[in-house]
């Protein structure tokens, strides 16, 4: 069955575009500490591999690790940037991407991740449950009047905020979740749940008309393979929709290490705008847009008032830096990619 969507209006309206971003910036809406501690991102155990570190090397233990070529170009790792709790980040001489090798054992990730709580908490936190509706809304609108098929694949996608709200709006929707706990409540949920790597799926090529991927390349060993295979079941005229952190944001370039985007267990690959269209584009893909999503103008505030950039509660500092000059310059947060097959 094919239903004939329509754009809501306010896609092709700058000043309407921007309120309907801004709803779903956290920080923004609720301030910094608020939203920090509301969705229990302050209680997150946020460096789970501490326990690993080699004393006399401060890197993590070389029987968990494994060295890894540039994911984007597969050039070998070069120029070290920081160690950040026993985990090196580097800097790709040829593409620029930033990160992370050594990484964690394919086994020692993909038990984390099965097993993994306290980010399950804050995705399943009332405050956060609300701001990713509005997130997940701005994103079928985004693809709403771009698509007449309605099959949606949510790889990765932790305690079903995306396939619940895709469903409801007419969507069939299938999550790929690898976490016990997530994909279990989906799966008594009536909600059609796959756990497995995509790679390993066998699932029929050309199968869906959108693919989603909210916040999951970023945490991808072999990010390049993975956009590759999922380039296989995109139905013709479909599309990719993908958020990653952005490395070039303002809040990143500003903080640097100190920024918790920064965290090697599960962050391993860091990409800017350039880089994720390289990516794409690697992978068979091309970019149909790029914006940025999601200020963390609270957080510049509180560290250019040298208070805890988190937790702080700093007004503005720079009268002029707005979000509207945040996102204009690409420099918020998250990177919001529409891609389709080149
Ligand atoms: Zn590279």
């Amino acid at each position: 069955m094919t239903t004939e969507n329509t754009a809501p209006a306010w896609i092709n309206d700058p000043e309407a575009r921007l309120a309907h971003k801004n709803a779903f910036d956290g920080a923004l809406v609720m301030g910094t500490a608020r939203f920090n501690q509301e969705t229990g991102r302050l209680l997150t155990k946020s460096r789970p591999f501490l326990w690993a570190i080699d004393r006399e090397t401060g890197l993590i233990r070389s029987d968990l690790v494994r060295a890894r070529r540039c994911p984007v170009c597969d050039e070998p790792p070069a120029q070290g940037l920081f160690v950040k709790d026993g985990f090196r980040h580097v800097r790709c001489h040829k593409c620029g991407l930033i990160y992370v090798s050594l990484i964690l054992r394919e086994d020692v990730i993909d038990q984390y991740w099965r097993e993994e709580m306290a980010w399950v908490g804050v995705l399943n936190s009332t405050p956060q449950q609300e701001l990713d509706r509005l997130k997940y809304q701005y994103g079928l609108d985004l693809v709403s009047g771009r698509l007449t098929g309605r099959r949606v694949l949510d790889i990765g996608s932790g305690p079903g905020g995306f396939v619940r709200l895709a469903e409801e709006q007419g969507w069939q929707a299938t999550a790929l979740e690898l976490n016990q706990e997530s994909s279990k409540k989906l799966a008594a949920e009536g909600y059609q749940v796959i756990v497995k790597h995509l790679e390993v799926t066998d699932l029929p090529s050309e199968s869906y008309d959108l693919i989603c991927l909210w916040e999951v390349l970023e945490h991808l060993p072999a990010p390049r393979m993975m956009l590759a295979e999922a380039r296989r079941l995109l139905a013709p005229g479909g599309l990719f929709l993908i958020l990653v952190p952005n490395v070039n944001s303002l809040v990143t370039r500003l903080l640097h290490e100190k920024s918790n985007t920064f965290g090697g267990h599960s962050h391993l690959n860091h990409f800017g705008p350039e880089s994720l269209a390289d990516l794409i584009g690697r992978a068979g893909l091309k970019v149909v847009e790029m914006e940025t999503v999601i200020t963390e103008l609270g957080t510049i505030n509180n560290y250019l008032s040298f208070e805890d950039p988190y937790k702080g509660t700093a007004g503005p500092v720079i009268p002029t830096l707005t979000p509207q000059l945040i996102h204009e310059n690409m420099w918020g947060s998250r990177l919001l990619a529409l891609a389709e097959r080149g």
